[in-house]
């Protein structure tokens, strides 16, 4: 039952409790990814779902977890990633995604009706500081994550990096051998990374790129676009972004993908392997 060999992987779907009300628990989660062969990674900007994660796992449900470094959640700090692997367990076939920040700068405008999880919790209070320091290098817990990121079993991801951190975190990545790194929503426009850009990473070892259906459904970019990165970079990610209570469920995003797949002229070889095969190798032990 708990293994990544499975039809769809969703490497980043948001359960309550979150920032935001969502539609499901990480138990409600895994058993409706179970229900469409799948294996799913539970996302919460208010820090880490790697205990719910393995509570949903002992069920026999398909899950793992992440942790997002936000101030709120401890920070930029080695010791919120190794705490969160030895809570994560050892009986998941799936590495814990840890994230960057993703409450930094100033909000990003969002089309979606978000109605908060708690009433005392002031979202803009929390907002931290960016990877960046004022010269343009990665600050000293980000590099120290890194490292530690390196030698725990862990995907890190770049959270809300723009463009230039983005790129910044890639370079630090490559030098310290860093064996697994997820390009979060890359190309969204509060990322920014280009197709082209994607191009010249594609030698990158160990470098996935993050495209979701959220960018899509949300209108930031189109099917043809979605086309164009698979084509940019041979580690392409396709995942959901989704658990809002106003949108899809995940059968329905299932169906909705395969129209995009077949507007964004994928081949079933593209489809099985941005659904399947590639996010199952960045999670793999
Ligand atoms: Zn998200």
């Amino acid at each position: 039952m708990c293994d990544l060999a499975r039809r769809v992987v969703d490497v980043h779907y948001h359960a309550g409790p979150d920032l935001y009300r969502r539609r499901l628990t990480t138990g409600g989660a895994g058993r409706a990814y179970a229900g469409i062969d799948g294996w799913v990674v539970i996302k919460s900007h208010l820090g880490c779902t790697a205990a719910s994660a393995w509570e949903a796992r002992q069920e026999g449900l398909p899950v793992s977890g992440t942790v997002v470094l936000n101030d709120l959640a401890g920070g930029v700090h080695p010791r919120v990633v190794e705490q969160a692997v030895y809570t994560h367990g050892q009986d998941s076939p799936a590495r814990l995604v840890v994230h960057l920040p993703t409450l930094v700068g100033p909000a990003h405008p969002s089309r979606l009706h978000r109605q908060p999880f708690h009433p005392l919790l002031d979202t803009e209070r929390w907002r931290g500081e960016r990877v960046l320091d004022d010269t343009g290098q990665l600050r000293r817990p980000v590099r120290e994550v890194l490292r530690a990121a390196r030698d725990l079993p862990v995907v890190l991801a770049t959270g809300h990096c723009d463009r230039e951190e983005t790129l910044r975190v890639v370079d630090e990545a490559a030098r310290l051998d860093l064996p697994r790194l997820l390009l979060t929503h890359a190309t969204h426009p509060m990322t920014g990374l280009t197709p082209a850009d994607l191009t010249r990473l594609a030698d990158a070892p160990g470098v996935y790129v993050e495209i979701t259906a959220l960018t899509l459904l949300l209108g930031h970019r189109d099917a043809g676009h979605l086309g164009d990165v698979v084509r940019a970079h041979p580690r392409v990610v396709f995942s959901s972004d989704l658990g809002q209570p106003d949108q899809p469920d995940p059968a329905r995003w299932l169906s909705l993908s395969e129209s995009w797949f077949e507007q964004a002229q994928l081949t079933p070889h593209q489809v099985h392997a941005v659904t399947a095969l590639n996010p199952a190798a960045l999670l793999a032990p």
